[in-house]
């Protein structure tokens, strides 16, 4: 797979724009022919304070709301003053504009430790071992900011973290490149199979996945840790390595908490139904339901593929598109069974047949409400079909 460059600045319109609104509308429904613009930044109100305001921790919160009725993501960053792609990271988050929900972000958590470039405070605190469950937090800072928290009642809790060491399965030699979660969820292995494949060239760099401590083992007291166990939230503590340049931790950490949110916050499923690793969710766990209704396939769909349009870069929005610009889009994210791909065959415009092409193509858009499909061919003859409809500034 090439890699995929985030840019330095992401835009406004992000991809968290995917989860609701036109993208997704235009993805799903074939024969939509326009859809209403509910991720237009003017629908996104911004809200910030600060928390330990007048001390030398004071730091600040960024509420963006969208929809206040939809899920709400939680991300921090500079619990450690020392792991820099973190902080710088979650800044950029904050100004991302969502589509649906309510996005909470405390890009410098601790503020003094940033200040000192040292991952404690001053008096030694490691904010990141103050937060025990079911108690009390440990410091003012670590309540104020669990204050927030329990405010907002994320349904996802992303903190964002560095090592100087690369995770191994235990973290004898550091935890970099990983994402620590809870048991029972596969959206870690997910988000990592798809920054991996789409972000990460140096395979000693892939992303694993890695589990919360128990609670009586160490370390303790962590703020995923809490945020699961007392609220019930999806938590993730992501952790990059130090030693590769800083652009590309910030990077990794950015696509890892756009891949979090955009599956967990999407109201419907639809983001996620085709991701190559669903076939690893565990039987005693509902499946998502699909809403597509263009699929071409009823019924049991163990053998028979399931075609997944997905554009690239992954924040970009098929339902706010510039007139000439060219958007590339990838049908990886199908799912074919026991690999027995055929081919891959597109129909680009109103007119026109399917013809076969790669796995990726690029496609300018000239005219509103341009429609594209995807069909997968397995070499039993089976096919599936998505559709998508590409538009100008929705
Ligand atoms: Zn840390």
């Amino acid at each position: 797979m090439r890699p995929e460059s985030l840019p330095d600045t992401l835009p406004r319109r992000s991809v968290l724009a995917m989860t609701g609104g036109c993208a997704v509308a235009s993805a799903s429904v074939a024969g939509v022919a326009s859809a209403t613009a509910q991720s237009d930044e003017d629908s996104v109100s911004r809200e910030s304070f600060a928390i330990r305001e007048g001390t030398a921790e004071e730091t600040t919160v960024y509420v963006t709301t969208s929809d206040p009725s939809g899920p709400t993501g939680f991300v921090i960053g500079g619990m450690h003053g020392n792991e820099v792609a973190g902080y710088k990271a979650a800044g950029k988050i904050a100004d991302w504009a969502i589509g649906t929900g309510t996005l909470v972000t405390i890009p410098e958590a601790n503020a003094v430790a940033i200040e000192r470039g040292t991952r404690n405070d001053e008096h030694g605190h490691n904010l990141n071992r103050e937060f025990p469950e079911w108690g009390t937090p440990g410091t003012k800072l670590a309540r104020a900011i669990w204050d927030v928290v329990t405010k907002y009642e994320p349904d996802v809790v992303i903190d964002l973290h560095e090592s100087t060491g690369i995770y191994g399965g235990n973290a004898s030699n550091g935890v970099g490149q990983a994402i620590f979660t809870g048991e029972g969820s596969n959206e870690a292995a997910r988000v990592t199979d798809y920054v991996n494949r789409n972000y990460v060239d140096d395979p000693d760099l892939a992303f694993q996945v890695g589990g919360f401590s128990s609670p009586n083992a160490r370390p303790q007291d962590l703020l995923v840790h809490k945020a699961s166990r007392d609220l019930g939230a999806q938590a993730f503590l992501a952790e990059t390595y130090s030693g590769v340049s800083l652009e590309k931790r910030v990077q990794w950490h950015t696509a890892v908490v756009e891949r979090l949110l955009t599956e967990e916050l999407s109201p419907n499923g639809t983001v996620n139904e085709s991701e190559p690793s669903a076939q690893t969710q565990s039987q005693s766990q509902p499946q998502s339901q699909s809403t597509d209704t263009t699929t071409e396939s009823t019924g049991s769909t163990s053998s028979k593929p399931a075609a997944k349009i997905t554009p690239l870069p992954t924040w970009t929005s098929v339902s706010s598109l510039d007139r000439g610009q060219t958007i590339t889009l990838d049908a990886s994210q199908s799912k074919v069974p026991s690999n027995n791909l055929d081919c891959y065959e597109w129909k680009v415009g109103s007119g026109g047949s399917f013809k076969e092409a790669g796995e990726k193509i690029d496609v300018t858009v000239d005219q509103n409400n341009y429609p594209v499909a995807l069909r997968v061919v397995a070499e039993n003859g089976s096919t599936d079909t998505d559709r998508v409809t590409l538009s100008l500034g929705c």
